[in-house]
């Protein structure tokens, strides 16, 4: 009977949903194998032992967490905007441009929260595939958002699952020709060198967003942030829920920015790891491997129980369906020690 209430194009809707798995190697969602450093640990136990404001609500506009990124990226406090995770602000946005029935333009493949959010808010996905390299179709994409007047772009670079980067002349022609606001998500940004923070005075429709929860391991905090103009960071705060980042979320990631220099480390350690991987997958048969800015890899193989047989010995990475012959997997980027087992491993069921 509740079926009849649902909205009619979410009967058949399939929500986002992810396996929560516990297991040692767990290289299937793109988090960081490190957790929090040992300074902000320590002002994390200090700061519970005195604390005396959790019976209060958090600062509905995460201040001193703005503040302290709007000063790492050399921007004003109003150009940040934080969220309980990029995520939420992708639904934010969503909810600020979108009248039922909208178009919003989006790669394929990419993350497949951003078609599913859009629907979730009466919005229309237009996905542009991308060029059999993965290599985006700037020309197709602008084309595809003049003849959808679409009302949002969205553009994911490094790109999930595919791992390559939209160069910083790409991004800004379609800026140039694209009139709507263009979402740009940058959640593996650390991992690669560009970015279009320094591009938002220019390019006012342009809005980047980043995350805390992959370079810096605070997937299981929630904390998410956007850079823009200040025009479109207030729109977007038009739909931002009231308290949406808590206490302790918003003084970890202030802290974690605070300690950057061990986090540039980790990072630094995890882009060697990628090479590491890049060059041991690509000597193996049977799978095409593709060059990757992130903290993941994607593969290509016709060994279609691989995954199967990774579970087996307790590894854990996420495949996605490509066709009946071939699967594509998604591999994260772990410790030394994590990706060496992942290495001997597919070695040994690939033998
Ligand atoms: N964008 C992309 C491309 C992602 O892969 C993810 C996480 N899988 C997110 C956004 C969301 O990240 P979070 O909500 O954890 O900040």
């Amino acid at each position: 009977m509740i079926k009849n209430y649902i909205r009619k194009e979410l009967r058949d809707f399939k929500p986002y949903h992810a396996d929560f798995i516990q297991q040692k190697i767990k290289l299937d969602a793109n988090e960081s194998p490190f957790t929090l450093s040992e300074n902000v640990k320590k002002k994390l136990i200090e700061w519970i032992e005195n604390e005396e404001n959790i019976n209060r609500y958090p600062d509905t506009d995460s201040t001193e967490l703005r503040k302290t990124l709007a000063s790492f990226w050399n921007v004003s406090i109003d150009n940040v905007i934080c969220g309980v995770g990029s995520d939420q602000l992708i639904d934010c946005m969503m909810k600020v441009f979108i009248e039922p029935g909208d178009k919003v333009v989006m790669p394929t493949p990419s993350f497949s929260m951003y078609s599913s959010t859009v629907v979730l808010n009466h919005g229309v996905p237009i996905q542009v595939e991308l060029n059999s390299d993965y290599s985006y179709p700037i020309e197709n994409i602008i084309k595809s958002c003049k003849e959808n007047n679409a009302k949002i772009l969205i553009l994911c670079t490094p790109n999930n699952p595919t791992g390559n980067v939209l160069f910083e002349e790409e991004i800004k022609k379609i800026a140039e020709n694209v009139k709507c606001p263009i979402l740009i998500d940058e959640a593996y940004g650390e991992f690669t060198s560009s970015t279009m923070i320094p591009f938002i005075k220019e390019y006012p429709n342009i809005v980047v967003f980043r995350t805390f929860s992959k370079a810096y391991g605070l997937a299981g905090l929630r904390v998410g942030y956007g850079v823009g103009n200040k025009e479109i960071i207030d729109a977007i705060y038009l739909t931002k829920p009231p308290y949406n980042l808590n206490t302790i979320s918003q003084k970890i990631a202030t802290w974690v920015l605070q300690d950057y220099k061990i986090y540039k480390d980790r990072i630094s350690y995890l882009k060697k790891e990628r090479e590491y991987l890049l060059e041991e997958l690509k000597s193996l048969p049977n799978i095409k491997v593709f060059n990757s800015e992130a903290n993941f890899i994607l593969i290509e193989t016709n060994k279609l129980n691989l995954v199967k047989k990774l579970e087996e010995k307790e590894i854990f990475v996420r495949s996605f369906p490509k066709n009946s012959k071939t699967i594509l997997i998604r591999i994260t980027v772990g410790t030394k020690e994590q990706n060496k087992i992942l290495i001997n491993a597919i070695k040994e069921i690939l033998k």
